[in-house]
């Protein structure tokens, strides 16, 4: 089973209330080899909500509201849905501060990327699932001819 962000799956999910769907990721999901989260609305988070940023480990929104907390209670809701789904691999929104992997926006609201996961790709991490952004998704995709595992 693979995880994967739901807005990369076709949900309106996203702080501005958009998708952001990625070639094949829908189909995983509608045969059941993938399962779709939202760790911020799974963390209480309301869609559309302002944006936010990791700034020296706390998540803020663009206006300086701390919501740390929801971003790792949804964060921590999702790493227990991978676990209980047998989850080894994600594919999750590049750059989110939930869901990025190995570059996320550097808390200035500028569009600037630092070296860093989000509260959920660190997690899945941690706990020793493999996690692509949907960038090095479709570089996989392409390589094999369409298969992914
Ligand atoms: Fe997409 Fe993840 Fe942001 Fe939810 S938290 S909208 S799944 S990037």
């Amino acid at each position: 089973m693979i995880l994967v962000s739901a807005c990369l799956s076709g949900v309106e999910c996203r702080y501005n209330g958009t998708a952001f769907p990625c070639v094949g990721l829908a189909e995983l999901v509608s045969s059941g080899k993938a399962i779709a989260v939202c760790p911020e609305v799974l963390g209480g988070l309301e869609v559309p909500r302002l944006p936010a940023e990791i700034v020296e480990f706390r998540v803020r929104t663009s206006q300086g509201e701390d919501v740390t907390d929801a971003y790792q209670a949804g964060a921590a809701a999702a790493l227990r849905i991978a676990l209980e789904n047998g989850c080894k691999s994600a594919v999750l929104k590049a750059r989110s501060p939930s869901c990025g992997s190995g570059r996320i926006y550097d808390g200035s609201f500028s569009g600037r990327l630092i070296d860093g996961d989000g509260l959920l790709a660190g997690l899945l991490k941690q706990a020793g699932i493999t996690v692509y952004t949907e960038e090095e998704y479709a570089v996989r995709i392409e390589k094999s001819g369409g298969e992914f595992e």
